[in-house]
């Protein structure tokens, strides 16, 4: 038997894995489910008012996870901040309440040696239905807790085989990625026209990156694009890319086509201050006129960016287009304020056009003030006719979409260049 006293001062002084294993093997039978606990902000309490406050919150947690047990569960310290539970024969209810009631415990602005603190907690919880290790029941339930934490904190999440599946997706894409990264035979780049409704011309193209991987086929960027920046592969990676986008800007060139590229730039490549460098040695190899050139960023990443980074774009001669406008912050205030030369409106708002008046008067108004800034103005997806023609009758000169044409290889950009 145990010591509960014994193990609870334990539990408030230092993590103790033995406790946790010996209480697992002797219930190991029985149907348990455990419980992966986290403190959300202690970082920012240890931060902020030091360790010795932040110990304290740790007692202070511990304490209220030890007045919620009873005969049949049992906490122990894992980590710094997490908590493992254990809870023996409960139904899932009676887990959900225990938690609920840790949480809205946790979740109180309280007083430590005359300062002020406010924590919450996140949880996951694990029901194995089959023998499973306690090395993977922790691990499951430490899957649980990410999503928590992704989700906003604060919250408790049920483990299931598809949260598994995804991490495990993850790693594997990792590896893959970082193959891809080192060989660069994977990767190839697609072209989306851009249409101009005045000249009837294509008078530039988006840059998009594609990612055939040997093993799992087609990944899509939105995918790709997250994991190459999570793992610093982005600046490799994105030079790649622009060096097989000159390459082809350079045999359009040397065809006789004169179009703008727009090219999309991750910001943690903007930041690297050997960029414009490598930028600038390409352009030479390539003979690439920069004027033609638009780097496409959010309004959140342009604004991340220092000041002299965007001017560097900006001496050097090239553009910055403001992608997505119209999803997320979008702030007209910005727009009038940043030195951009082109607003993409972003399909978003553009899929409201037909049935929304609001939509088309903001882009009215997106296209009085980019005139005014001399800006240019290119709307994104529009799939259908109806859309194009509101569009035009609302004065949208450029025009990215289905309708007008998928992404593709240059070899097909050639024939439309050619034919339109
Ligand atoms: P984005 O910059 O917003 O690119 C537009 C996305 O909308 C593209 O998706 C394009 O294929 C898609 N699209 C265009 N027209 C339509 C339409 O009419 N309907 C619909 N449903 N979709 C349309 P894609 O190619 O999957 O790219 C996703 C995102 O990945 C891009 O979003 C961009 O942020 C990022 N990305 C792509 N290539 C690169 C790259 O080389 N470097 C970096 N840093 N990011 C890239
Ligand atoms: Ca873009």
């Amino acid at each position: 038997m145990y010591d509960k006293n014994y193990h609870y001062v334990k539990l408030m002084e230092q993590p103790d894995r033995r406790y946790l294993n010996k209480y697992y093997k002797e219930n190991k039978n029985k149907e348990i489910a455990l419980v992966f606990l986290d403190i959300d902000n202690l970082k920012l309490i240890n931060d902020a008012y030091g360790h010795i406050i932040g110990d304290e919150v740790l007692i202070y947690i511990s304490k209220k996870l030890i007045n919620s047990l009873d005969d049949n569960s049992m906490v122990f310290r894992f980590g710094g901040d997490e908590f493992i539970l254990i809870f023996v024969n409960k139904t899932k209810e009676d887990i959900q309440n225990c938690i609920e009631n840790i949480m809205s415990d946790a979740n109180k602005v309280f007083r430590i040696n005359n300062k002020e603190i406010y924590t919450t907690v996140s949880a996951g919880i694990y029901i194995p239905s089959r023998k499973e290790s306690l090395e993977e029941i922790i691990r499951k339930a430490n899957i649980a807790m990410y999503h928590s934490k992704q989700k906003g904190k604060n919250r408790y999440t049920f483990f299931n085989e598809d949260m598994d599946y995804a991490i495990k997706k993850k790693a594997d894409l990792i590896i893959e990625l970082k193959k891809a990264v080192e060989e660069d035979k994977e990767f190839y780049v697609v072209y989306q026209p851009i249409y101009n409704v005045k000249s009837r011309k294509i008078e530039a193209v988006e840059a998009l990156a594609r990612w055939n991987n040997n093993k799992y086929s087609e990944i899509p960027p939105s995918e790709f694009i997250p994991l190459l920046e999570e793992t610093g592969l982005i600046e490799k990676f994105g030079l790649n890319i622009i060096k097989r986008i000159f390459r082809d800007i350079d045999s359009l060139t040397k065809k006789g086509f004169d179009i703008r590229f727009n090219i999309n730039v991750s910001p943690i490549q903007l930041r690297n201050n050997d960029f414009f460098y490598q930028i600038n040695t390409l352009m030479k190899k390539y003979g690439i006129n920069i004027k033609n050139i638009f780097f496409e960023l959010t309004e959140t990443q342009i604004l991340n960016l220092k000041e002299d980074k965007i001017n560097e774009v900006i001496e050097r001669g090239a553009k910055i287009a403001l992608d997505d406008f119209g999803t997320g912050y979008s702030s007209i205030i910005n727009v009038m304020q940043l030195p951009i030369s082109e607003i993409k409106i972003n399909k978003f708002i553009i899929d409201k056009i037909e049935e929304d008046e609001k939509a088309r008067i903001l882009i009215q108004a997106i296209v009085y003030i980019a005139g005014k800034l001399r800006a240019e103005v290119v709307v994104e997806g529009v799939e259908n006719k109806k859309q194009y023609d509101i569009l035009k009758k609302l004065g949208i000169k450029n025009i990215q979409g289905y309708f007008i044409s998928k992404p593709k290889r240059v070899e097909d950009l050639i024939i439309d260049l050619k034919y339109t």
